[in-house]
């Protein structure tokens, strides 16, 4: 069966976030019209799509309409109800399947997963029930307590030093099915966005060198700063896990580097991934456009990284300079100013605390000089941690 979906033609879209915003520049700059289904009545994928299917993501006869548009569909975030995927498989083709979202959409699935297939994972126990909670095993504290579905950004997880705390946690976390995850040593965090296609053809990206703020990703350094072995192991490792999970499409393998040097894989990501937006200004081929390839059935690109590349957020801090006062926009002189800057806004109608407005990367030909220029951007937007890079 020939199942490519050559360019002109429709791709669909689950989701309205900017993921689905940079999905829709890539695949319209092969050519592609893009149709998004997004219960919101604008936002940012919606406000560069060909066409915007309002509605939810279950509701059988949007998803009709995005079937009777579209050859191949995909989704941007983790979240989209596994049935919709089932539904749209029916008529076209779905990247990545119903099954690997719904192991991603679960910490507990997600953690059985991967040690059941070897993989290192953070010790861990599941609290399902009081029972669960009160009678953890001590070796596991201190240690984070994290809801099994729904977290993201650091959300969902509560500390807890002593195991007596840990019950505590897990009424406060509304008494749904939690993981409790001993606290691992960190001497970093790295991912790795890997695409894989129908053949079992895969490629990796550039291992990405994770800072996070408040549990939300600040700034991501490419090649990380790790020992070449770890980051050539890291590579192996989300190459792996995407084999595991016979997966289609773009995946991102969050890992914890310990201070004893070895990996621990942290969570996987059905999709392209924050700490692969570097790949749009620094690589031959973004994340996006290899989302969109993989889709259509094309040939993988290349995921080669032309120079290295520091890649900082732009949340909605930056908008309220003063405690109380009305939002404003950052002077973003400050970022054009650096020829070696890519701004990138995705066209949020509300800034919000916490909330990712855009991103930069600063690309340079050495890493030390891509540096710099973020350290510079975060200073004149009023972003902490400049001095920690
Ligand atoms: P997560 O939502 O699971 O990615 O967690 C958000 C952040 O919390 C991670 O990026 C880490 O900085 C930190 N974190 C999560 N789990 C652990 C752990 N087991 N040990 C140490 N730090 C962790």
């Amino acid at each position: 069966m020939n199942r490519v979906v050559p360019p002109g033609a429709w791709l669909g879209l689950l989701g309205g976030g900017q993921l689905g915003r940079m999905f829709c520049m890539a695949a319209q700059s092969l050519g592609y019209k893009v149709a998004v289904l997004d219960p919101a009545d604008s936002g940012p994928a919606a406000s560069v799509a060909d066409r915007h299917i309002r509605g939810d993501y279950a509701d059988p006869r949007c998803l009709a309409d995005l079937a009777a548009l579209a050859g191949a569909a995909t989704t941007e975030f983790e979240n989209v109800p596994a049935t919709a995927l089932l539904l749209l498989a029916r008529d076209i083709r779905v990247s990545p399947a119903a099954q690997s979202v719904a192991i991603a959409q679960d910490r507990i699935q997600e953690k059985g997963f991967l040690s059941g297939h070897g993989f290192a994972v953070a010790p861990y126990a599941v609290l399902n029930t009081e029972d669960d909670a009160t009678s953890v095993d001590a070796k596991l504290c201190p240690g984070i307590v994290k809801s099994a579905r729904l977290g993201y950004d650091g959300k969902g997880q509560i500390r807890v030093t002593t195991p007596d705390e840990v019950a505590g946690a897990w009424i406060a976390m509304g008494k749904v099915p939690c993981v409790l995850e001993r606290f691992v040593s960190l001497a970093a965090e790295v991912s790795v966005i890997v695409a894989r296609t129908d053949e079992g053809e895969t490629s990796t990206w550039a291992v990405a060198e994770n800072r996070h703020r408040s549990g939300i990703l600040d700034v991501s350094i490419v090649p990380a700063r790790v020992p070449s072995a770890v980051a050539e192991e890291a590579r192996r490792v989300a190459t792996a896990v995407a084999a595991k999970l016979d997966y289609r499409g773009v995946l991102c393998v969050e890992m914890f580097v310990t201070t004893a040097g070895k990996l621990v894989v942290n969570e996987i990501a059905p999709r392209p991934h924050n700490s692969g937006h570097y790949t749009i200004d620094a690589c031959v081929t973004s994340q996006f456009e290899q989302q969109a390839r993989v889709l259509a059935g094309l040939p993988l690109g290349d995921p080669r990284l032309h120079e290295p590349a520091v890649m900082v957020n732009l949340l909605g801090d930056i908008w309220f300079t003063e405690r109380g006062a009305a939002a404003q926009e950052p002077e973003w002189a400050g970022v054009l100013r650096h020829c070696n800057a890519k701004l990138h806004l995705y066209g949020k109608a509300e800034p919000r605390r916490g909330r990712k407005m855009g991103h930069v990367t600063c690309v340079a030909p050495t890493l030390e000089a891509a540096l710099a220029t973020a350290r510079t951007i975060k200073r004149d937007l009023g972003i902490p941690g400049a001095d920690e890079l």
